[in-house]
């Protein structure tokens, strides 16, 4: 199928894109990479009269540090993720969750910004936003507001995001010393939607888990950081505790049942990743105990 007719506009500058979202707002769409909207827009999911291409924005291009963050502009690929010596040194959850977004050449063109945009709650990128504690920067035509990752995603490809508004930055703490990470998926294929992901940040000294902050994706409407593990922050970590976490797990979660998996089966997968996480991030081969809680 090929998609509705539609308008197209090249912003010239952010200024412009800006502009032309507020004088059309519903009716207008952004375009970054176009590997989820063109998608849409062929099988008719979406119809939006006009394209607001902002392709050809540098300004929203590139990683850069400021005192203690690291700013990632919005049309910043996965590719560069994945190969940005500052990404891999500083927020190396980002680099290893990049790789596991589709495929190369989805890659070398869909955006950081698309996808925080897009708001696939089986999405890699949303998930670690949360983790790594990010701040989501919009524009608008009355300003700037600086969103909290956690409250950015509102639903199944819902954001705070309003139509008038361009997704221009995201902002991210470096980790600190002693930072550790985590990350897994199940997916049918390598470069498939999870069925279940896990990524993970934390800060761990003397064998202990200082902070630890687990954001599942595919379980859920949204990413969604579980409370299971708190049990887990401040003291050793023994096989019972975990097996409490597990079991908190279980019933913090409310996965949905698709095609791909049962809500079961997404439970079990996630205990198995959460048991990972834990040995994996205190260097505890004896606390992976699969999924049994
Ligand atoms: C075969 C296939 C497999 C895929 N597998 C995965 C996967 O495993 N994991 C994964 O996470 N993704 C996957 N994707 C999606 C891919 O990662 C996209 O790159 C990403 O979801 C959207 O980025 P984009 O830059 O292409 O955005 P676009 O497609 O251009 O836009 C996506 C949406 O966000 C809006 N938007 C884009 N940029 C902005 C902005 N700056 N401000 C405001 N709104 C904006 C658009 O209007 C649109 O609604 C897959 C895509 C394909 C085609």
């Amino acid at each position: 199928m090929k998609a509705a007719a539609f308008d197209y506009a090249r912003a010239t500058s952010v200024g412009n894109a800006i502009a032309l979202l507020a004088e059309h707002g519903e009716r207008a769409k952004v375009l970054s990479g176009g590997q989820s909207l063109m998608p849409a827009m062929n099988l008719r999911l979406l119809a939006p009269e006009l394209i607001v291409d902002i392709g050809a924005l540098d300004e929203l291009r590139g990683i850069n540090t400021r005192e203690s963050l690291v700013v990632i502009g919005a049309l910043t690929r996965h590719a560069d993720l994945q190969n940005d010596p500052v990404v891999a040194a500083r927020l190396p959850l980002l680099k290893e969750a990049a790789a596991h977004v589709a495929h190369p050449a989805i890659r070398n063109r869909g955006t950081i910004g698309g996808s925080l945009a897009h708001a696939d709650p089986a999405a890699e990128l949303p998930a670690c936003m949360i983790a790594l504690n990010a701040t989501i920067v919009v524009r608008g035509a009355g300003g700037e507001r600086r969103i909290p990752a956690e409250k950015f995603f509102t639903g199944i490809y819902e954001t705070m995001l309003s139509p008038q508004e361009l997704l221009v930055a995201i902002e991210l703490p470096l980790a600190p010393k002693n930072s550790a990470h985590f990350f897994g998926e199940f997916a049918r294929r390598r470069g498939d939607f999870a069925i279940v992901g896990l990524a993970a940040q934390a800060v761990v000294a003397n064998g202990r888990f200082e902070d630890l902050r687990p954001v599942f994706f595919g379980i859920s409407d949204r990413p969604f950081l579980v409370t299971a593990a708190a049990g887990l922050t401040g003291k050793a970590a023994t096989p019972e505790a975990l097996s409490l976490a597990l079991q908190a797990l279980g019933d913090e979660l409310d996965p949905p049942q698709d095609q791909a998996a049962s809500a079961a089966m997404r439970r079990h997968l996630a205990r198995i990743l959460l048991a990972r996480c834990v040995a994996e991030m205190l260097g505890r081969p004896d606390l992976n105990i699969g999924g049994k809680a």
